[in-house]
């Protein structure tokens, strides 16, 4: 469903026609520069999805206006469309997204029952609005990461008609791990899976009391202040869920995404540090990968090819992939952690360009580079997603590996 709706822009009186596509959240929200005066407009959506009812809410620098004419523009929280089609009315960014669907759907067996229907319907519901449990999750992990066990153990209690699967004994780390990877799935899920099982083989075929050194070092210095920072990346992201929800949901159907796309929302003010801020996170959490890189190679975690693990943890973000960068698995989570965009992002030089959303920067003086905003917010997501699957391989390991890697090296001295 699309909703028409005229606002006015507050400072300069620039009308424009937004036409936003409803999606699956009980809330969407979207913010456009102002083509005329450049001020940030923002709008917000409450959605009723049961009784299909709906209220538009202003955020930020409009007006609700009656008028009909004005630019168009075309809004979807959940589905990337070429820049072009933009300001055209009358297209539907859910039908040309509905007709790659159909494609899709016409190879399927058409016998589909009821009930195949509806579980259908709510696993796609526990994939696609994650983002809803974050007040709860976020908490979980908030008090697990600083070691609160009792308080986490009470909240988890207290709240457990809004945990997902829910049952007796369910732990933080449990909880939490079941949350990203839906965050994820199904395609960057499957990933993360994929690597969990080649360090589980690594694990099967390699002297186990080299993965039980590291399983300790890994519990006592690395896990829970990974845990802390990748809280704070997904706390990042979910709370400003409107700004990445529609290259998220591309990115995690595994579909690839036009060359130049247009945003659902797009507030530079809110997302202009949450790049460098992710890759600082995945530059210091990716600890864990090079110490089982290390391991792979038959050697000691702690025993780099050059470096001690001390020099290691000193070196530049920029440098940290280099000794894994000869596992694939783990140098394409890497891919999108690029020094330039992180200088960019963290010394303040970005400028935001309304009329192209485009981002000039300087990574070093005398140096400009731009990148669009789409693509921007791409890497964003990339970085997030990585962060994430780093988090579920610390899970794997403090929750499951460590167990297995004491049991079996008992009585091994
Ligand atoms: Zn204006």
């Amino acid at each position: 469903m699309i909703l028409r709706q005229g606002v006015t822009c507050s400072t300069c009186n620039e009308i424009y026609i937004l036409r936003i596509s409803v999606g699956h959240s009980s809330y969407q929200e979207h913010s456009f520069a102002c083509s005329n005066c450049g001020e940030t407009i923002t709008i917000g959506l409450d959605l009723d999805q049961k009784n299909a009812g709906w209220q538009f809410k202003i955020i930020e620098n409009c007006i609700l206006s009656d008028e009909t004419l004005g630019t168009i523009i075309n809004l979807h929280p959940e589905i990337v469309f070429s820049e072009e089609l933009l300001h055209v009315d009358l297209i539907s960014p859910s039908i040309l997204y509905m007709s790659k669907m159909q494609e899709k759907l016409n190879q399927l067996p058409s016998d589909v029952s009821k009930e195949d229907y509806s579980d259908a319907k709510k696993n796609w519901e526990k994939i696609f609005l994650t983002h809803q449990e974050w007040g709860i999750i976020g908490k979980i992990w908030s008090l697990f990461a600083k070691n609160k066990d009792a308080q986490v153990k009470k909240f988890i209690i207290d709240n457990k008609d809004s945990i997902h699967d829910y049952r007796p004994n369910l732990t933080a780390c449990e909880i939490i791990y079941s949350f990203i990877m839906r965050a994820l799935a199904p395609i960057r899920a499957n990933r993360a899976e994929e690597i969990i099982e080649k360090i589980f083989d690594e694990y099967e075929n390699s002297d186990k009391e080299l993965f039980n050194s590291f399983c300790k070092y890994h519990a006592r210095e690395i896990f829970h202040k990974n845990m802390l920072r990748a809280h704070g990346i997904a706390r990042d992201l979910f709370i400003n869920y409107n700004e990445f929800n529609s290259v998220l949901w591309s990115l995690k159907k595994g579909e690839s995404l036009p060359s130049n796309f247009a945003i659902a929302s797009i507030n530079f003010e809110k997302t202009k540090k949450i790049y460098g801020d992710a890759y600082e996170c995945l530059g210091s959490n990716v600890l864990t990968l090079a110490c089982i890189s290390n391991i792979m190679k038959k050697r000691k975690f702690d025993t780099f090819e050059n470096l001690t693990l001390a020099k290691y943890i000193e070196i530049d973000k920029s440098g940290k992939g280099k000794c894994f960068s000869d596992i694939p698995e783990f140098s394409d989570l890497m891919k999108y952690h690029i020094p330039k965009i992180r200088n960019g992002s963290h010394h303040g030089t970005f400028v935001f360009n309304h009329e192209h959303n485009q981002i000039s920067y300087s990574p070093k003086a005398n140096k400009s580079e731009t990148i669009s905003y789409s693509e921007y917010i791409t890497c964003c997501v990339e970085l997030f997603i990585s962060c994430m699957t780093v988090s579920a391989i610390d899970i794997f390991i403090y929750d499951q590996l460590r167990f297995s890697a004491m049991k079996d090296t008992a009585g091994i001295v």
